[in-house]
């Protein structure tokens, strides 16, 4: 008998201001609804998260993609993972600058080579030979993100520290899938944090970290300050314990609470295992959130 799918996304976990509360909102719904094609006709979990982080990479509002954070030097850098949790196949890349969806890469990387991650140049050559049209940087970078970068640059307070505020943006996509044949799959895009160091690599697209799928265990993606989420690797922190019998939904929230206990990190984290159980969590003011069962469909920007 075919499982019930089962799909889970978010759109970064912040302060959003209410302005900005309504574009999360549409955003991760439109995404939800391209997910969900791809599993209601009976596609793969990695179809799916592909499809599904495609639209929020397309879409201004979030940090990946197009519209994205810029770095130190006023460049769009993006890095993002997809896994497969049936095959334990994955695919990443880290600082292109020339890929508008680099998770578009990172699944020909998963499918089409030995290899698990490429970066910067050499991603970029990768993808062309795929058959993945290169942009300019500057295609990827919107006025608005332009302005955003000259205010805290010459703010006194664009310290170091004022990055990884949770007031600052962290607009990270992300999903995870359960199809009908049983498997599950997870996916990350994003383009970092505000002002980076160039070539600074962030938690989403390395693997354990930002973004994990093991049919033995789950699928997650993490959206948040990406330096502690990397040192305690969470995404496999936290599908270890779904492994040894806990529920998704009790995890997220102990992930979550340890990445503060431990080290005193913000972010959010979605969790989902092969039965269809998740979770959702965040300390974070908001993180923007869809999930659609069989039964069910919600939204929103708090749980
Ligand atoms: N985790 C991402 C990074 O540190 C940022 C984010 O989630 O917004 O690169």
């Amino acid at each position: 008998m075919p499982t019930n799918p089962v799909l889970v996304i978010h759109g970064g976990a912040w302060a959003i201001p209410d302005d900005m509360v309504e574009a999360h909102l549409n955003g991760v719904r439109t995404a939800i609804a391209a997910g969900w094609r791809v599993l209601d006709g009976g596609g793969s979990a990695l179809d799916a998260v592909e499809e599904a982080v495609v639209v929020m990479e397309d879409d201004d509002t979030f940090d990946a993609g197009r519209g994205s954070f810029l770095n130190r030097d006023g460049k769009v850098q993006l890095d993002a993972l997809i896994m497969d949790g049936a095959t334990l196949r994955a695919g990443g890349v880290g600082c292109v600058e020339r890929i508008a969806n680099p998770i578009r890469a990172a699944r020909k990387i998963l499918s089409d080579s030995p290899h698990v991650y490429f970066v910067a140049e050499g991603a970029e050559r990768f993808a062309a030979e795929h058959g993945i049209e290169l942009c300019k940087n500057e295609d990827l970078i919107l006025p608005r993100e332009i302005e955003r970068l000259r205010e805290f640059q010459s703010r006194s307070a664009g310290s170091e520290n004022d990055i990884f505020s949770a007031t600052i943006s962290h607009d990270t996509v992300g999903a995870v899938a359960l199809d009908q044949q049983g498997n599950i799959a997870s996916a990350t895009s994003t383009g970092g944090t505000l002002n980076k160091a160039p070539g600074r690599l962030g938690d989403s697209s390395l693997i354990g970290c930002g973004c994990y799928a093991d049919n033995k265990s789950a699928a997650a993606s993490t959206t948040g300050w990406g330096e502690p989420i990397m040192k305690l690797v969470l995404a496999k922190w936290a599908a270890d314990r779904v492994a040894s019998g806990s529920l998704p939904e009790w995890i997220a929230a102990e992930a979550i609470n340890y990445l503060e206990s431990r080290l005193g990190g913000h972010g959010g984290m979605i969790l989902l295992d092969a039965d269809g159980n998740f979770g959702i969590a965040h300390n974070t003011p908001r993180m923007a959130w869809a999930v659609k069962t069989v039964n069910d469909e919600s939204s929103g920007v708090r749980r």
